[in-house]
């Protein structure tokens, strides 16, 4: 039983640095803190169950290899260098013996993990599994044999060797867990970001010929003015304003282009703080291209004078706000207006959008922020998934009201920051 408990303890400890992988994963573009991070959990891995070892059947041993082996694996060589040492501190610290020895009978090891390590990344799912199970079992093959037959009991090896064989497994198998659950997060996440990456390619998809058709109408009104400019009884002040014009003209172009560009823009993923009136300027302006093409009209409706802010990732909060003002417009099929509008109380900021189109029954609003939920002929039926999962990651409420034939309203309230 109690050894059942220290097992239970230590797989518990090992495995408590996958908890907190999605956080690992998301500075994983900054190498420095991503290795410091991974660092630090598999040194915390290493140190507790050094401290908590397992005693089977008389033979006490502990799964320090898993941690440093995984550690390694996944972290390189910098970190793999930290926690051997980290390793090796603690245990002497923990006033264990032969400490010159230890480090002379562990450091083989190391080289076993710098010919490991360089195709590691690249490697199959299987073929992971089995070299971190390899390697963990030679960190603590290699460490012992060395070890024991220096100080000549190189017999404690196999006086037990179903224990002994036992360990082995034991400790095999964990590494293998440990690998797979590992990779199965990493897929997970890396699978999230490519549906809001797709999601938002087929925005821009859908928004190209709305676009186009909206830079034609510039376009007509400049070549009108040039044929004009070719009359030669053109007195000047009109020159200057057909001038003007022209240049007002392009101005426009120039600015749907690059709304329309920027939403196409990799996110570069940064939490700041959002100006809302700033932010439905922005999307009242991407959003009308694609109303006027499908004659609806949108209303910004922001009464609050003073500038506020909310907390989030901008470009991802423009894509949340795009999918569910797009809807708004497909809804409406027969024209209608779009309505965009903000509110502040003393701690939380509204931002409402409500249309008058096809509106959705109860049933329907249930399925909203399902993944593959669509009623239209060429739906993905991702984009309010993608949506709400932005806005909830911004600690973001949606309530959704609507009635079938007369519209629908999406409530959004943020927390106001500062
Ligand atoms: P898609 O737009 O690709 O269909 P979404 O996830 O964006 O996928 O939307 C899912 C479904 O929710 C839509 O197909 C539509 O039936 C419904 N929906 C979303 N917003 C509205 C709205 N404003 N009015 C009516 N129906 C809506
Ligand atoms: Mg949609």
């Amino acid at each position: 039983m109690e050894y059942l408990k220290d097992l239970l303890l230590n797989i518990f400890i090992i495995c408590s640095p996958l908890a907190l992988y999605y956080y690992i994963y998301k500075i994983k573009n900054n190498k420095l803190l991503y290795r410091f991070c991974l660092y630090v959990l598999f040194s915390l891995a290493i140190i507790t169950t050094m401290s908590f070892p397992i005693n089977l059947n008389g033979l006490i041993y502990d799964f320090r290899s898993i941690p440093l082996a995984i550690g390694s694996l996944f972290g390189g060589v910098q970190v793999s260098i930290f926690l051997y040492a980290t390793l090796l501190l603690y245990r002497y610290f923990q006033d264990s013996p032969n400490d010159w020895l230890y480090v002379l009978s562990i450091l083989p090891s190391f080289v076993v993990f710098i010919f490991l390590y360089k195709s590691y990344s690249s490697l199959s799912l299987i073929r992971k599994i089995t070299v971190a199970i390899i390697y963990c079992t030679l960190i603590k093959l290699m460490t012992f044999s060395i070890y024991l037959s220096v100080t000549g009991l190189l017999d404690l090896l196999v006086n037990k060797p179903g224990v002994t064989v036992q360990t082995y497994i034991l400790q095999g198998f964990i590494a293998g867990i440990c690998v797979y659950l590992i990779e199965m997060l990493h897929r997970f996440f890396m699978m999230q970001e490519e549906i809001v990456r797709s999601e938002k390619m087929k925005i821009v998809g859908d928004m190209a010929a709305s676009v186009a058709h909206e830079i034609r109408n510039p376009l007509t009104t400049i070549k009108g003015f040039i044929q004009l400019f070719a009359s030669a009884d053109l007195d000047k002040d009109k020159r200057l304003l057909y001038q003007k014009i022209c240049f007002e003209e392009l101005d426009r172009a120039e600015s749907i282009i690059a709304d329309y560009l920027s939403l196409a823009k990799p996110d570069p993923e940064v939490v700041e703080a959002i100006d809302v009136h700033q932010e439905m300027r922005y999307l009242a302006n991407v959003l009308m291209t694609y109303a006027n093409y499908n004659n609806i009209q949108i209303q910004v409706m922001t009464e609050e004078e003073q500038a506020f802010h909310i907390q989030g990732d901008r470009y991802k909060f423009r894509q949340a706000l795009v999918n569910i003002g797009k809807n708004a417009i497909e809804a409406m099929q027969s024209g209608g207006l779009l309505e965009l509008k903000t509110m502040i109380s003393d701690q939380h900021a509204w931002v409402i959008l409500s249309d008058n189109g096809s509106g959705m029954s109860s049933d329907q609003i249930k399925r909203l922020g399902t993944p593959y939920y669509s009623t239209k002929e060429k739906g993905t039926g991702l984009g309010t998934m993608v949506s709400f999962g932005i806005i909830k990651k911004m600690n973001g409420k949606i309530t959704v009201k609507s009635e079938p034939g007369a519209g629908t309203e999406f409530n959004l309230i943020f927390p106001k920051a500062n």
